[in-house]
């Protein structure tokens, strides 16, 4: 069990066509026994990241520092990590247990004795028993990936890196796999990063996600900040499924501040007011497909849309419709009936409304936290009691 410190963290690859700059300048702290989860998409510096935490990849800029020890330069085998690939990296030509007590036996540190036990034990942990006398080819891809996380268990690590470890599997095995290495890793308490471009797979497992883009951290915080207040427009639009809906818009406060479009123009509440400086003319509203409300003709503050398809997924129903020929989506109610090709009223609550930046894409306002709206109900509840 370790804590883990990535400073200022860079790694440059010098290729025939100029610099690739893959991790710049990232800084991230890990707590002792955390679940970190790296999440970005293809090319973002997630197994760069990993790669150099396991000493496999040298470091360009920066430090890596467990229990406060800088290990930046240690060959990977001093360093206590063990990692888990996508494509399990089992040795073909030996059985399950051999390919799990391979490692330590190398290592020479302990007795056969001591080593068939941790074997015997990590196989208990990860239910694979009855395979450990069986070659790789004769396991599934769910089993092969057991007997790997198997093998990073019996070397008792201070901490465990994963790549992506269930890429390769279809996805119900996919979701049954997730709890289980949740499960171990609050069992086994050993701080654990796990990387994925899955970002259902990163709000699932992570304590805490580090969300990546080109090769910089965006932000670090836990999977429901990430949802509720995103550091800027690209975690808004990476975290949550399907993603928040981005739309320009240009401000007018000449009267009480609205955002107008070409299609609509969107009447704020103080909230908004309050956290717009006077200066700006343009920005982005951002708001969740699933925070779209279908409203009747007669509510104020609506924008009326025509709907394009209709996707009925049972419990709620995806619509597509387009505002100045971009395309945006909602999650409404299954019950309603919305017809393809008719118009609709939608409702954008004002306490829903995200605001970007136009120009540098950060966050200017988020949406108000549930919680916060509950409480905002539970005052007004009480003050009604109060009154009668
Ligand atoms: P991820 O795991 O998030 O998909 P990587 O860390 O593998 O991303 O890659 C980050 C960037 O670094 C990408 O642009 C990739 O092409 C580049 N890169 C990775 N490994 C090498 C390498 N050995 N040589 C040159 N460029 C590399
Ligand atoms: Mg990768």
């Amino acid at each position: 069990m370790s804590s883990i410190r990535l400073e200022n963290l860079s790694k440059v690859y010098s290729g025939p066509g100029g610099d690739i700059v893959a991790v710049n300048d990232v800084n991230i702290d890990i707590e002792d026994g955390e679940f970190i989860v790296l999440v970005g998409p293809s090319g973002s510096g997630k197994s760069t990241i990993l790669r150099m935490i396991a000493g496999l990849e040298t470091v360009t800029d920066g430090r890596i520092l467990i229990d406060d020890e800088d290990i930046t330069d240690r060959k990977p085998k001093n360093r206590d990590i063990a990692m888990v690939f996508q494509n399990y990296s089992l040795y073909p030509h030996l059985t399950a247990r051999k390919n799990m007590s391979f490692g330590l036996k190398m290592r020479g540190e302990l007795s056969s004795e001591e080593i068939d036990e941790r074997v015997e034990n990590a196989a208990s942990i990860m239910s694979i028993t009855d395979l450990l006398d069986k070659m790789p080819d004769e396991l599934s891809g769910g089993q092969k990936q057991r007997i790997a996380l198997g093998r990073a268990i019996v070397r008792d690590p201070q901490a465990f890196l994963m790549d992506e470890p269930l890429s390769n599997l279809d996805a119900k095995l996919r979701t049954q796999m997730r709890t289980e290495i949740q499960l171990l890793q609050n069992d086994l308490d050993v701080t654990t990063i796990y990387v994925t471009h899955d970002q259902t797979e990163a709000m699932t497992m992570g304590d805490r996600i580090a969300i990546l883009d080109g090769g910089e951290l965006q932000q670090m915080a836990t999977p429901l900040e990430a949802y509720y207040k995103p550091n800027n427009r690209f975690v808004a639009g990476f975290i949550g499924s399907p993603s928040m809906n981005f739309i320009d818009v240009n401000v007018d406060q000449s009267g009480e501040l609205s955002l107008e479009h070409e299609a609509f123009s969107y009447e704020t509440s103080p909230r908004i007011r309050d956290a717009v400086d006077s200066a700006i003319d343009r920005m982005i509203l951002g708001i969740r497909p699933e925070d779209i409300e279908v409203a009747d003709e007669s509510t104020e503050n609506t924008i009326e849309v025509t709907v394009d398809v209709i996707e009925p997924l049972g419990k709620e129903q995806m619509i597509y419709f387009s505002l100045d020929g971009e395309t945006y989506t909602g999650s409404v109610s299954g019950h309603r009936n919305i017809p393809e090709g008719g118009t609709v009223h939608l409702r954008f609550p004002t306490e829903r409304v995200h605001l970007f930046d136009h120009d540098t894409s950060e966050s200017i306002l988020n949406c108000v936290l549930p919680e916060e709206d509950e409480a905002q109900q539970f005052n007004a509840a009480a003050g009604e009691g109060a009154t009668s």
